[in-house]
């Protein structure tokens, strides 16, 4: 049985396709090539060494028995597989899969021309011969090489129509024979083409299961991460909460560096509410998080929603001028956003905040706790005096500060 979570994860994940000719889906295409591909090449490197000696030791023994065929196995030999199987070596390593596997395919059809033509041509006597080279042909593709099933399909049954004409058109041997050769052919073209097909489809069902496997454990993880983040972000405003405040500022009060803490708060937005109603409250409340998020938003600065309407940011490094600088810094900010506010009753009409800062000198360890009842203690005094300011603590190392806009 699954759970709700497993469903939901089994929903977002891509599954892997793989189609009656065992071709998977592009993306899971793809993402095996990433995987797999250098283990390929290095694979059908090996096999083009082997089948390139296979190749000159047949023909070796092929113009000991016929030697009538040295001309045309050498010219072979030399001009057309030898250059075919270098290309091969060097190229498969640095083209696309795709390319890789038809400039395979094509290799493996040009090596294969030569015993079938050798079939055909009585001149060499070699008709019945070749018969098995070129059925070691179809054995080297369809297993040692393993052809992407596709392709060792087309090449197994191209391959077999020739040899087996061949046979039939042969005037040497009587029709008994022909049908007997003709059928052994075809068995051993059969028997290839399937353990192909068994090989290929177990390496492509292994890698859909394990990749599955890969996805869904990605997509948990990224499912957490998403939880992560959102448990610790504000759902109005986007900003972190005051659970990730709490983590951070944990951290940042007790190294050694100095931070500044500013608790803040809007002024008479209980009458905004009252006049404008609560949704452009809200919207008042997410275009304020806005402002303070665009110009804090340096590494070591952070702002969060406190609760209500209530904003602390927190800004690491700075020394008590910097920091008075930063408050005056949002004060101003939000002054300037110019949001009318038409129910407050002194005469200013836009919506402004009031800051209290607290301030952590380098080098000294405090609490969370009391960075923050500092800066709400300041914050308490801006209010006092007025609003629309800030307020440096005065549990400060130096003398206290107000600074009025
Ligand atoms: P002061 O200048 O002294 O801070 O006055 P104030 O009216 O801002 O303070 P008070 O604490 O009396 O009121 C805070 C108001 O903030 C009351 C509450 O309706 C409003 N508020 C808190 N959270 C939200 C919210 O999420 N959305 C909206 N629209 N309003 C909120
Ligand atoms: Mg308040
Ligand atoms: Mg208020």
């Amino acid at each position: 049985m699954h759970s709700h979570s497993d469903d939901s994860i089994q929903g977002q994940i891509h599954k892997p396709q793989l189609d009656r000719l065992l071709r998977f889906d592009r993306h899971t295409e793809e993402r095996y090539e990433a995987e797999h591909g250098a283990e390929r090449v290095e694979q059908l490197r090996n096999s083009i060494v082997f089948g390139v000696l296979l190749y000159v030791l047949h023909g070796v023994a092929k113009v000991a028995l016929f030697p009538g065929s040295l001309i045309i196995i050498l010219y072979v030999t030399t001009l057309v597989v030898f250059p075919f199987a270098i290309l091969c070596y060097i190229y498969i390593g640095s083209i696309s899969y795709k390319s890789r596997e038809n400039l395979i395919f094509a290799g493996i059809v040009v090596t294969t021309i030569l015993p079938v033509y050798m079939m055909y041509d009585p001149e060499f006597g070699t008709e019945l011969y070749s018969n098995v080279d070129v059925l070691i042909c179809i054995i080297f593709a369809n297993v040692l090489i393993a052809l992407r099933f596709r392709h060792a399909f087309f090449y197994t049954f191209a391959t077999l129509i020739f040899p087996v004409m061949a046979i039939l058109m042969n005037a040497d041997i009587d029709l008994g024979l022909k049908k007997a050769l003709s059928f052994q052919f075809a068995t051993v073209c059969i028997v290839c083409l399937y353990s192909n097909y068994l090989f290929e489809r177990r390496r492509c069902m292994d890698y859909c299961v394990s990749l599955e496997a890969v996805l869904r454990a990605e997509a948990a993880e990224t499912s957490r991460k998403q939880f992560q983040i959102m448990s610790k972000t504000d759902s109005l405003t986007g900003l972190p909460n005051r659970r990730f405040l709490d983590e951070q500022l944990d951290e940042w009060a007790s190294d050694g560096r100095s931070a500044a803490v500013m608790m803040i708060d809007i002024d008479h937005f209980k009458l905004f509410n009252d006049t404008l109603g609560h949704p452009a409250g809200d919207e008042c409340l997410r275009t304020i998080a806005d402002a303070i998020k665009d110009v804090f938003s340096q590494p070591g600065q952070f702002c969060a929603r406190f609760g209500g309407e209530e904003f602390t940011l927190a800004v690491r490094d700075v020394d008590v001028l910097q920091a008075c600088r930063l408050a005056g810094v949002v004060v101003s900010t939000i002054e300037a956003l110019q949001i009318p506010h038409p129910g407050r009753n002194d005469g200013l009409g836009i919506v402004t905040i009031s800051v209290g800062l607290a301030l952590k000198p380098a080098s000294e360890m405090t609490t969370t706790d009391k960075l923050l009842t500092h800066a709400d203690e300041a914050l308490y005094l801006a209010k006092r005096r007025g609003r629309n300011r800030f307020v440096l603590s005065e549990e400060m190392p130096v003398s206290p500060l107000q600074v009025s806009l």
